[in-house]
């Protein structure tokens, strides 16, 4: 072979070499099927942010993200599913400020909420919602106070267990009134929400992401949001500071994880992707309708969610052992 050919035939081996590979790396993440766990039942707030989400870092990362539900002990089963799932991206975890309070909350945590996951990134900031069924005698903040407080043992106040933000909101609420009542653990508000809407439970907080058509349909009644500030989607509704609890304000935050161990590259590949998906227009209207907002890039980075994760925790954890409520 002249040198020429040699040269020629070389290069282009070289070259070959080279395409093949950036093909086979531009290939390899994500070659399938996303599995994002949600730690809560179908129909809750988690559930609906996680699919909403999902479907637009679908879109940008050209594959489908599947949400699966694996809901009970307020966040904590599916938490530990995650932790200990391959670190290859392909299963993922949504969870809430939950993820935050778990460790305080629970006596026997199989996993470490920090050292157990990679942070992808922040996804939204929501506001909660106090409710009650249709019936329930108690059309304002200041008639529910009155009536909780009159009927103690007969009230049923729905959560989504232990740790969940309904428990911690909850647990907030009978602290105002220094009221220990019956509680009613679900898998997810969900449910919960179903079951209000049934008469079998009395009253609820929970995020507006899973009351706000029921409240707009004037299908229970509701008294108040979480936020310090009113929400767009209904401003009509005071805010509990205004409807006579000056020290309640409690918001909910969702983010993404992977398990530990999960390869860099594919966690800022993720983290970009859901920059771009919360820029979503369609996102944006869906969480706005829902009174949730998405957080804005630099927040939704793993550098952000560390930080806040732990600054989190920090701030939970001396609340929680006050009130003295744990769980195993
Ligand atoms: N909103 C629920 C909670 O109380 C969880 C859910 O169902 O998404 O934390």
């Amino acid at each position: 072979m002249s040198h020429r050919i040699l040269r020629f035939v070389t290069r282009a081996l070289v070259s070959f070499a080279l395409l093949g590979t950036s093909q086979v790396f531009a290939q390899q993440y994500p070659a399938k099927v996303i599995t994002i766990i949600v730690p809560f039942a179908a129909g809750g707030p988690s559930d609906t942010i996680a699919r909403l989400t999902a479907q637009a870092m679908g879109t940008v990362l050209k594959t489908q993200l599947i949400v699966e539900n694996a809901g009970g002990a307020g966040g904590t089963i599916g938490a530990a599913r995650v932790a200990v799932a391959k670190p290859d991206g392909y299963t993922l975890l949504m969870h809430h400020i939950g993820h935050a309070t778990a460790p305080a909350l629970y006596r026997k945590l199989t996993y470490d909420a920090v050292r157990d996951f990679e942070p992808i990134g922040l996804v939204n900031d929501g506001a909660m919602a106090l409710v009650s069924r249709k019936d329930f005698p108690a059309k304002n903040l200041k008639e529910l106070i009155a009536y909780v407080t009159a009927n103690k043992d007969k009230v049923y106040l729905a959560n989504a267990g232990v740790g969940s933000a309904s428990h911690l909101c909850g647990m907030l609420f009978m602290s105002e009134l220094n009221a220990d009542l019956t509680t009613v653990p679900y898998k997810g508000t969900g449910p919960a929400m179903n079951d209000l809407l049934g008469g079998q439970v009395d009253f609820m907080c929970d995020q507006t992401t899973n009351n706000a058509s029921q409240i707009k349909a004037g299908k229970i009644n509701v008294y108040g949001v979480t936020t310090s500030k009113r929400i767009a989607v209904f401003p009509e509704v005071p805010t509990m500071n205004e409807a006579g609890m000056p020290n309640f304000t409690v918001s909910v935050w969702h983010a993404l994880y992977a398990p530990k161990g999960t390869p860099q590259p594919i966690v800022d590949q993720l983290s970009k992707a859901l920059q771009v998906a919360l820029k979503d227009p369609v996102l944006k209207q869906r969480f706005a309708d829902l009174g949730s907002e998405p957080v804005e890039q630099s927040r939704a980075t793993p550098e952000a969610l560390r930080a806040h994760l732990k600054s989190e925790i920090d701030k939970w954890g001396p609340i929680i052992k006050k009130a003295g409520v744990f769980a195993d």
